[in-house]
Protein backbone atom coordinates (compact mmCIF):
# COMPACT_ATOMS: atom_id res chain seq x y z
CA UNK A 1 0.00 0.00 0.00
CA UNK A 2 1.15 3.43 -0.52
CA UNK A 3 2.35 5.73 2.08
CA UNK A 4 0.16 8.65 3.08
CA UNK A 5 1.69 12.13 1.79
CA UNK A 6 1.21 12.39 5.60
CA UNK A 7 4.05 9.52 5.94
CA UNK A 8 6.33 10.99 2.88
CA UNK A 9 6.25 14.23 5.18
CA UNK A 10 7.37 12.55 8.04
CA UNK A 11 10.29 10.61 6.17
CA UNK A 12 11.39 13.57 4.51
CA UNK A 13 11.60 15.19 8.44
CA UNK A 14 12.24 12.78 11.04
CA UNK A 15 13.95 15.02 13.70
CA UNK A 16 10.72 17.25 13.46
CA UNK A 17 8.43 14.06 13.87
CA UNK A 18 10.35 10.96 15.41
CA UNK A 19 10.30 10.17 18.99
CA UNK A 20 11.17 6.75 20.24
CA UNK A 21 8.98 5.20 22.92
CA UNK A 22 9.70 1.79 24.74
CA UNK A 23 12.34 1.26 21.66
CA UNK A 24 9.80 2.35 18.85
CA UNK A 25 9.56 5.04 16.69
CA UNK A 26 6.16 6.69 16.59
CA UNK A 27 4.99 10.12 15.49
CA UNK A 28 2.44 12.19 17.83
CA UNK A 29 2.22 15.59 15.69
CA UNK A 30 1.20 12.62 12.56
CA UNK A 31 -0.75 15.58 10.46
CA UNK A 32 -4.35 15.32 11.28
CA UNK A 33 -5.82 17.69 8.47
CA UNK A 34 -7.66 17.72 4.85
CA UNK A 35 -5.85 16.20 2.08
CA UNK A 36 -6.21 20.32 0.28
CA UNK A 37 -3.67 21.58 3.08
CA UNK A 38 -1.48 19.18 1.87
CA UNK A 39 0.85 22.21 0.30
CA UNK A 40 0.63 24.31 3.49
CA UNK A 41 1.63 21.53 5.90
CA UNK A 42 4.26 20.86 3.75
CA UNK A 43 5.50 24.15 3.46
CA UNK A 44 5.38 25.15 6.71
CA UNK A 45 7.48 21.94 8.00
CA UNK A 46 9.99 23.02 5.80
CA UNK A 47 10.20 26.30 7.34
CA UNK A 48 10.69 25.24 10.63
CA UNK A 49 13.15 22.88 9.40
CA UNK A 50 15.22 25.63 7.92
CA UNK A 51 14.96 28.61 10.61
CA UNK A 52 15.30 25.67 13.44
CA UNK A 53 18.45 24.28 11.67
CA UNK A 54 20.33 22.33 14.08
CA UNK A 55 18.35 22.80 17.47
CA UNK A 56 16.20 20.73 18.42
CA UNK A 57 13.04 21.50 17.99
CA UNK A 58 9.87 19.13 17.29
CA UNK A 59 6.38 19.22 16.57
CA UNK A 60 3.60 18.31 18.89
CA UNK A 61 0.84 18.69 16.97
CA UNK A 62 -0.82 19.56 13.83
CA UNK A 63 -4.24 19.32 13.41
CA UNK A 64 -7.29 21.21 12.33
CA UNK A 65 -9.56 22.68 14.93
CA UNK A 66 -12.63 24.67 14.12
CA UNK A 67 -11.70 25.22 10.25
CA UNK A 68 -7.93 25.86 10.55
CA UNK A 69 -4.79 24.04 11.19
CA UNK A 70 -3.44 24.31 14.52
CA UNK A 71 -0.10 23.76 15.35
CA UNK A 72 2.29 23.02 18.57
CA UNK A 73 5.93 22.52 18.91
CA UNK A 74 8.26 22.05 21.35
CA UNK A 75 12.13 22.29 22.37
CA UNK A 76 14.21 20.68 25.04
CA UNK A 77 16.65 23.32 24.76
CA UNK A 78 17.15 26.83 25.26
CA UNK A 79 16.44 28.60 21.19
CA UNK A 80 18.04 32.21 20.19
CA UNK A 81 14.92 34.55 20.22
CA UNK A 82 15.29 34.98 16.88
CA UNK A 83 14.81 31.86 15.76
CA UNK A 84 11.99 31.29 18.20
CA UNK A 85 10.39 34.33 16.64
CA UNK A 86 10.92 33.05 13.20
CA UNK A 87 9.07 29.86 14.06
CA UNK A 88 5.88 31.40 15.53
CA UNK A 89 6.27 33.73 12.12
CA UNK A 90 5.79 30.55 9.69
CA UNK A 91 3.59 28.85 12.14
CA UNK A 92 1.30 31.92 11.77
CA UNK A 93 1.31 32.74 8.11
CA UNK A 94 0.36 28.91 7.78
CA UNK A 95 -2.55 28.78 10.35
CA UNK A 96 -3.94 31.92 8.74
CA UNK A 97 -3.40 30.12 5.18
CA UNK A 98 -5.27 27.57 6.20
CA UNK A 99 -8.21 29.47 7.05
CA UNK A 100 -8.63 30.56 3.37
CA UNK A 101 -7.55 27.34 1.64
CA UNK A 102 -10.20 24.82 0.38
CA UNK A 103 -10.12 21.65 2.43
CA UNK A 104 -10.43 19.49 -0.56
CA UNK A 105 -8.56 21.08 -3.81
CA UNK A 106 -6.07 23.77 -1.99
CA UNK A 107 -7.22 26.52 -3.90
CA UNK A 108 -8.86 29.90 -2.20
CA UNK A 109 -11.58 29.79 -0.12
CA UNK A 110 -13.88 30.51 2.66
CA UNK A 111 -15.27 29.27 5.92
CA UNK A 112 -18.66 27.14 5.44
CA UNK A 113 -20.50 25.14 8.14
CA UNK A 114 -21.98 22.00 7.02
CA UNK A 115 -25.49 21.12 8.25
CA UNK A 116 -24.22 19.55 11.48
CA UNK A 117 -22.13 22.61 12.06
CA UNK A 118 -18.52 21.60 10.67
CA UNK A 119 -16.43 24.71 9.55
CA UNK A 120 -14.26 24.21 6.71
CA UNK A 121 -12.69 26.77 4.30
CA UNK A 122 -14.50 25.55 0.60
CA UNK A 123 -13.62 27.18 -2.89
CA UNK A 124 -16.47 27.94 -4.77
CA UNK A 125 -16.26 24.76 -6.84
CA UNK A 126 -16.68 22.45 -3.81
CA UNK A 127 -18.71 24.46 -1.44
CA UNK A 128 -20.69 22.79 0.77
CA UNK A 129 -23.23 24.19 3.56
CA UNK A 130 -23.96 27.89 4.47
CA UNK A 131 -20.67 30.04 4.33
CA UNK A 132 -20.21 31.81 7.27
CA UNK A 133 -21.14 35.75 7.31
CA UNK A 134 -18.13 37.94 7.41
CA UNK A 135 -18.30 41.33 9.00
CA UNK A 136 -16.79 44.70 6.43
CA UNK A 137 -13.72 45.49 7.44
CA UNK A 138 -12.49 42.46 9.73
CA UNK A 139 -11.81 39.89 6.67
CA UNK A 140 -8.94 37.53 7.28
CA UNK A 141 -8.08 39.30 10.50
CA UNK A 142 -6.50 36.88 12.86
CA UNK A 143 -5.24 36.66 16.05
CA UNK A 144 -1.78 36.12 16.07
CA UNK A 145 1.13 35.75 19.33
CA UNK A 146 4.51 37.84 18.52
CA UNK A 147 7.09 37.78 20.46
CA UNK A 148 8.33 41.35 21.50
CA UNK A 149 10.61 40.56 24.40
CA UNK A 150 12.35 37.75 26.70
CA UNK A 151 9.24 36.03 28.06
CA UNK A 152 6.93 38.44 27.42
CA UNK A 153 4.73 37.75 24.05
CA UNK A 154 2.09 39.99 22.61
CA UNK A 155 -1.46 38.81 20.60
CA UNK A 156 -2.03 41.35 18.21
CA UNK A 157 -4.71 41.48 15.07
CA UNK A 158 -3.16 41.19 11.94
CA UNK A 159 -4.59 40.79 7.99
CA UNK A 160 -3.39 37.82 6.16
CA UNK A 161 -2.89 38.41 2.70
CA UNK A 162 -3.20 34.98 0.89
CA UNK A 163 -1.36 35.97 -2.47
CA UNK A 164 1.64 37.44 -0.85
CA UNK A 165 1.50 34.83 2.45
CA UNK A 166 2.00 37.65 4.52
CA UNK A 167 0.43 39.87 7.55
CA UNK A 168 0.02 43.02 5.60
CA UNK A 169 -1.50 45.48 7.77
CA UNK A 170 -0.09 47.83 11.28
CA UNK A 171 -0.34 45.83 14.43
CA UNK A 172 -2.96 46.16 16.78
CA UNK A 173 -1.84 44.29 19.99
CA UNK A 174 -5.33 43.46 21.95
CA UNK A 175 -3.41 41.66 24.53
CA UNK A 176 0.07 42.91 26.20
CA UNK A 177 2.48 41.39 28.82
CA UNK A 178 0.90 37.66 27.67
CA UNK A 179 3.81 35.02 29.71
CA UNK A 180 4.36 32.96 27.00
CA UNK A 181 3.84 30.20 29.17
CA UNK A 182 0.55 30.73 28.67
CA UNK A 183 0.56 30.96 24.72
CA UNK A 184 -0.71 27.79 22.07
CA UNK A 185 3.12 27.63 21.02
CA UNK A 186 5.49 26.74 24.07
CA UNK A 187 9.00 25.77 25.10
CA UNK A 188 8.47 22.78 27.46
CA UNK A 189 11.71 22.34 29.96
ZN1 LIG B 1 -11.78 23.40 -3.76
Amino acid sequence: MDNTWQERLIDLHPHLFIRICGGLPFSPAYPICPDGWQELVATVVERVSEVANDHPVQFRELSEKCGRLRIYWKTESILPKRIERSIEDVIARAEARSAVTCATCGAEGRLFASSVGRLLPLCSEHAQGTPLPTHAGSENVHLVRVLAADKIGTIECRRYDRRLDAFVDGRNPIVENLPITKSNSVREN
